[in-house]
């Protein structure tokens, strides 16, 4: 199958820029679908001139880098003008094989989902996309100094939902919002949980964690890991922090802050920074550069909990991976993270972002450390419904599905010389 990943790479370091859970769900799953017998051709945009053509991400697992622009200096606003050359080197890359090369397209965010929609009329196989974002909610819970998302990705969105033979959602809500907003069809709609990576996020010692990553062990830690952007907003947690810390100033409280800066936070990287200082807290908050994986699964071991106050989430694998490691989760009730977390039992979900409301919620973990200790052993029991294995699980059905239910209408017209690769196939023609 072809996987398309325009903007992001599978092989790029989550938590900073533009790569995030998108990147890690293209790559987990297809190591997953590797493993079930499927070969998984992931196209994305070469952004480096060390980028080699083709990358073996692992066996049955290729990813092609496709030149389309300038290796560096595009931000993702300005991709829409590259999808041309982007389809071009997809399209190229197919007519170098047999026609029928592919046997299925599936397209990741609205950008891909354009080339994929092409792909398919072209091919003559089955689209699947799954949007991972949607302009409209986003737009809808944007945070202060956000930016909106502009109304020509609403209409390339609505164009990929109407074109996909199906569409793949993280939760039943997002879901109802492509059928309420963009007028999906719900029949053609499948809901497939995210995983995350359980042989790697599992409960371990907390204070070998905390020793490996140079932190004390006798404070309270509280942990953000993310992309460093107005949406996610690490703030809201920097001002609970500083409410708690005004309300007992002999609470020994850390943040730490995992991430880099990414979309409209690269405007003002140091803006936490500041906003550390401006509340008087610098002292309390350690900052982290993005973390591979191992270190990643030590950070969330060490914290005594893992916030995620983001505006608006379409699923949340941060909150997946600091459960799986035995941390409970405090959350924004928004998007996806209601199914991530279960409040009251692995963690807590908090309404809006009022710093007191954070602050308060924050302070009811921190200050029980029975009531932490129960969710932090139901945590990881939660987690272990999300695996990457039960990802692609669900993937291969939406995929068994799109196949059952496709016809090759007129408008797909695969590329003329299919009877003669036959022909040539069995030995009819020579070359
Ligand atoms: N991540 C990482 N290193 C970091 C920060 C984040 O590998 O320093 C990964 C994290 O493990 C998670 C992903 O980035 O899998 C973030 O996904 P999430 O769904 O929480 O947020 P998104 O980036 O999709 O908005």
């Amino acid at each position: 199958m072809a996987v398309l990943s325009v903007h992001t790479s599978p092989l790029a370091q989550p938590g900073t820029g533009d790569a995030g859970g998108m990147n890690v769900y293209v790559l987990q799953s297809a190591l997953q679908l590797a493993r079930r017998g499927v070969e998984v051709e992931i196209f994305t945009r070469a952004t480096s001139s060390a980028d080699a053509p083709v990358v073996e991400a692992a066996p049955g697992v290729l990813v092609r880098n496709v030149v389309a622009g300038p290796f560096e200096g595009l931000d993702k606003h300005d991709l829409p003008t590259q999808l041309c050359a982007f389809t071009a080197g997809v399209l190229r890359e197919e007519a170098h094989h047999e026609p029928g090369y592919y046997d299925l397209v599936h397209s990741h965010y609205w950008l891909s989902g354009q080339v994929g929609w092409l792909a398919r009329d072209r091919w003559g196989v089955p689209l699947v996309h799954t949007a991972h974002t949607l302009a409209a909610v986003k737009n809808a819970a944007l945070a202060d100094g956000d930016v909106p998302e502009p109304a020509a990705r609403q209409i390339g969105e609505q164009q990929v939902v109407a074109e996909a033979d199906r569409l793949i959602t993280n939760t039943a809500d997002e879901s109802r919002q492509l059928v309420d907003i963009y007028g999906a069809d719900p029949r053609r709609i499948d809901v497939v949980a995210p995983g995350a990576d359980l042989t790697r996020y599992r409960p371990g010692d907390k204070a070998a964690a905390r020793a490996e990553l140079g932190l004390n062990p006798n404070e309270l830690i509280v942990t953000f890991v993310g992309r460093i952007q107005p949406l996610k907003a690490p703030d809201v947690l920097l001002r609970a922090a500083a409410a708690l810390v005004e309300r007992e100033p002999a609470l020994p409280l850390r943040i730490v802050i995992v991430g880099g800066p990414s979309g409209t936070g690269l405007d003002r990287p140091d803006s936490l920074i500041d906003l550390a200082a401006s509340l008087g807290i610098t002292a309390r908050v350690t900052f982290l550069p993005p973390q591979p994986p191992e270190r990643l699964a030590q950070v969330y071991r060490a914290a005594d909990l893992v916030a995620v106050p983001s505006y608006s989430e379409s699923f949340g694998l941060v909150a997946i991976e600091a459960q799986a490691c035995g941390t409970p989760v405090v959350a924004a009730d928004v998007g996806g993270l209601g199914v991530a977390v279960r409040s009251g039992e692995t963690g807590l979900l908090v309404p809006g972002h009022r710093t007191d409301d954070w602050a308060d919620a924050l302070h009811s973990l921190l200050a029980d450390p029975g009531r932490l200790a129960e969710m932090a052993l139901r945590a990881p029991l939660h987690a272990e419904d999300f695996s990457w294995e039960h990802t692609a699980d669900g993937l291969l059905e939406s995929y068994k599905r799109a196949n059952a239910s496709f016809r090759r209408l007129p408008e797909h017209t695969p590329r003329r010389g299919r009877g003669l690769w036959k022909l040539r196939r069995m030995g009819g023609v020579r070359t």
